[in-house]
């Protein structure tokens, strides 16, 4: 007489639900193997579902569903897992498994830890026991958590977790003077025109904000969400949202802030605005006078382009202004780049530097209708308050709040749109200052703005055949 072994499925899983027992799929496979031998079952075919829990409800396994099948169309004759834990912990998993069991009595069943065998009647009574325990604790575990850090939130405590980019790494309540010194300089930039790619460039090359370990690369959304954090003026947020509490006034956390209100709004305000006007990516220039120059022939827009000439001639690649064919130019004008820079960068800092002395010390001024909006805050909490104790019913109080929020909120981006116009201002003034070596250290996004501030085109003039000398005279800034 032939025996032929009983074919059997091999299920294994790993899931982030295994704190502290990272048993690998690799150990459990060869476990449940070793159990096959000794039952002289072959194993004919692993099922592995990776990372996946078998907990949530919204998770499909798709290696799981495989062997479900396999095993109700007779391809394999029971199952190998390590425990019933990696096999099922949902009821309905399980009930599936158990159906299959009920409609073929002769089906294997084995488990490593030998928990529980599906294969007898009593088994599986204590299968559903298990996954029901197991499934409560789970639930209870978890809208535990989720409730203590709702608690805590409104509370303005702190959440756990590494500190944000901007406070200390040992005490997340403490500021990092470097780091917010880091977050304050780019915020400035971001209020003079820089584009966050260029400060995510810089700061991935400082080492600056707060990179994945091991690598300096950081994600466009990660820096912005750095320099608009909430948390910088104080706030708290949950999931994402500011919390107010009872009187509609947003939670203070116990962290110290780094801005001031109007500092955040109006950095907030500025890359609001921008992704409004800009939808899409902000254009990488290269060129200090791209777009800004035009030929002084045909008036089309010239853009700085690397001449092939003199990249063969000389080591450095020098770069021209050319008007261009391919841009609808008559293509018959050109001028080496460097001068017409230097030039420009000189005429138009020392333009700013007159007109900045000639102003004097800006005076930082309040934004006016703070009183209004004050005003507004205290009708909407009472409003909150006269609901709550049942002075007005909740109908009242939702036909009259609407209106009252409506106008918060116009005020509030009205307080935005203020400070972001005055510490734009201020971010100009300051380029009244600068020197030339300065000004061109500066992101090139940044040096277009001050240039854009002063002039509204550069005209350059065709030079003459044969002509080697940079003539300035030939460059011709109209001024606005
Ligand atoms: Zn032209």
């Amino acid at each position: 007489m032939v025996i032929v072994a009983r074919k059997v499925g091999i299920y294994t899983r790993i899931s982030r639900d295994d704190e502290g027992d990272a048993m690998g799929v690799a150990r459990q496979q060869q476990d449940c193997e070793r159990l096959a031998d000794l039952r002289s079952w072959q194993a004919v075919k692993v099922y592995e579902d990776n990372d996946v829990s078998a907990f949530k409800r919204n998770v499909v396994r798709d290696e799981f569903e495989l062997m479900l099948n396999d095993l109700r169309s007779g391809l394999i004759h029971g199952i190998i897992a390590y425990d019933l834990d990696r096999l099922a912990r949902q009821p309905r998993d399980l009930e599936r498994l158990i159906e299959i069991y009920d409609e073929r009595p002769k089906a294997e069943f084995a488990t490593v830890t030998n928990d529980v065998n599906l294969g007898t009647p009593d088994g599986r009574t204590m299968a559903r026991i298990m996954v029901a325990f197991a499934n409560k604790s789970s639930h209870d575990a978890s809208r535990r958590i989720k409730r203590k850090h709702l608690e805590l939130a409104q509370q303005g405590k702190d959440s756990g977790g590494p500190a944000p980019y901007g406070w200390r790494k040992d005490d997340r309540t403490k500021v990092d003077p470097d780091a917010a010194q880091a977050i304050r300089e780019a915020q400035q930039e971001i209020l003079a025109g820089v584009r966050i790619g260029t400060i995510r460039t810089r700061w991935q090359e400082e080492g600056l904000g707060n990179p994945r370990a091991g690598t300096k690369r950081m994600a466009h959304h990660h820096v912005e969400h750095i320099l608009t954090n909430p948390r910088l003026v104080g706030y708290r947020t949950y999931h994402g949202e500011i919390l107010t509490g009872d009187d509609g006034e947003p939670i203070k956390g116990e962290w110290k802030p780094i801005n001031t209100l109007a500092e955040w709004e109006a950095v907030c305000a500025a890359i609001a605005e921008r992704k409004q006007q800009r939808p899409g990516k902000m254009l990488a220039r290269k060129y200090l006078l791209s777009g800004i120059a035009r030929c002084g022939l045909c008036k089309t827009k010239i853009r700085g382009q690397v001449n092939p000439r003199w990249k063969t001639g000389s080591k450095a690649a020098k770069f021209s202004y050319q008007c261009s064919v391919v841009n609808g130019g008559c293509g018959k004008v050109g001028r080496v780049g460097d001068p017409v820079d230097k030039l420009i960068a000189e005429l138009v800092l020392e333009e700013q530097h007159e007109k900045a002395a000639a102003r004097g010390v800006p005076i930082e001024q309040q934004w006016p209708r703070e009183g209004e909006l004050d005003a507004v805050q205290a009708d909407i909490s009472q409003l909150l308050e006269a609901e709550k104790s049942k002075q007005i019913t909740v109908s009242t109080l939702l036909q009259l709040l609407p209106t009252k929020e409506k106008e918060r909120d116009e005020l509030k981006l009205e307080r935005a749109r203020f400070y972001k116009d005055q510490k734009q201002a201020e971010a100009r003034e300051a380029a009244g200052d600068l020197s030339l070596a300065e000004f061109f250290d500066l992101p090139i996004e940044r040096q277009r703005e001050i240039v854009l501030q002063s002039l509204s085109a550069v005209i350059i003039h065709p030079a003459g055949r044969g002509r080697r000398i940079f003539d300035p005279a030939l460059i011709d800034p109209i001024w606005r």
